[in-house]
């Protein structure tokens, strides 16, 4: 990643860079609404600058965007970026179209540390966080890939986002900044493993962010081999963090759970699921498991899916099911891996 990207300095930085380079004060706006308004994303483009400051401009960030692996496009319209860090490190995001809404799941990490052994990113193990400027890239690619501005975030991609606050943090200033996309924080949503301090700091930071927690499954012993960060922070832990979340924001959170079969599918399991949620304002998302090359897990049969639901429905929680999206192009939840080759399908 060039020092000079674009999105590695603050707005406000961007003005006084742009008051250093000799431009006028309402250039750095101008240059603001060619990008996070009309997606333009070529300073040659911007044609209420003047030739002069967009050479500039070119000269100080010589790109805008980074260089595309590739594009993947599946039939349900769900699309995936593998974009190429500048130390050659690959990194996927993917926007999920749907009737009304248009999401975008951001990568964290490169790689992840957490390692829940159903997970191709996990598989890769841990390389490297990312800048926020490399979370605002994504963001921005697939905005020029869609043409359009997200109406929801969620980071769920790659890695833990608990584990890279910094720039978790900084990437969410920006998306919520009016001169960049604007975008609400009750738009946004942390996908966590179950990394209890950083529920602890999201509960002191203003704004309505939401959570979701990879649950998988309410029994110690279980957990710690799905979610090896459960060894860490055990669902005690866990469960009391979620309550101080729920406490102080009046929001509700999601508990994901990937049904996998006979690992966490059966009677005890939606029993113990019952459990954890008593006294927690939450819902349960039942995620079905997409396959993927390798893969010991199976997902559970459709008739074991439904006896669950039934037992959470009638213990009165709350309980949807994601639809799986982007299969074909192994855009699922737990199936990004910053491939570039052919194991993927094009
Ligand atoms: S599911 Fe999330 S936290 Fe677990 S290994 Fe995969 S990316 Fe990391």
């Amino acid at each position: 990643m060039t020092a000079k990207s674009l999105f590695s300095v603050g707005f406000g930085e961007f003005q006084k860079t742009l008051a250093d380079l000799g431009m006028p004060a309402f250039r750095a706006k101008q240059v603001q609404e060619w990008i996070f308004r009309k997606f333009v994303f070529s300073f040659d483009e911007m044609t209420n600058l003047s030739l002069a400051d967009r050479e500039k401009l070119k000269a100080a960030f010589p790109k805008i965007l980074p260089p595309v692996e590739k594009y993947l496009q599946d039939r349900d319209g769900t699309s995936k970026v593998v974009v190429k860090l500048g130390d050659d490190e690959l990194v996927e995001a993917v926007a999920i179209p749907d009737e009304d809404s248009l999401t975008f799941c951001l990568s964290t990490q490169v790689g992840c540390p957490v390692g829940c052994v159903f997970c191709r990113t996990g598989e890769m193990g841990f390389k490297r966080n990312l800048s926020s400027d490399e979370i605002m890239l994504q963001v921005m690619l697939l905005v020029k890939r869609t043409g359009k501005k997200p109406t929801n975030i969620v980071f769920m991609g790659m890695g833990e986002p608990f584990l890279n606050r910094k720039a978790l943090y900084e990437a969410i200033d920006m998306l919520t900044d009016p001169q960049g996309l604007g975008l609400a924080t009750r738009r946004i949503t942390i996908s966590t493993s179950g990394v209890v301090e950083g529920i602890a700091e999201l509960i002191s930071r203003p704004g309505e962010v939401n959570l979701a927690v990879s649950l998988h499954v309410a029994d110690n012993a279980t957990r710690n081999t799905l979610v090896p960060i459960n060894k860490k922070f055990p669902l005690e832990k866990l469960k009391e963090a979620i309550s101080s979340y729920c406490t102080h924001t009046s929001r509700r959170v999601t508990l994901e759970v990937v049904l996998l079969k006979n690992v966490n599918d059966q009677l005890q399991d939606a029993m113990n699921l019952v459990s954890f949620c008593e006294g927690l304002l939450v819902h349960v998302n039942i995620v079905r498991f997409n396959h993927f090359p390798g893969s010991n897990y199976e997902p559970s049969p459709e008739k074991d899916e439904k006896e669950f639901r039934k037992i959470l429905k009638k213990a009165g929680i709350a309980v949807t099911v994601r639809k799986s999206r982007g299969q074909e192009i192994l855009a699922a939840c737990g199936q990004l891996a910053g491939k570039s080759d052919d194991q993927e399908k094009k």
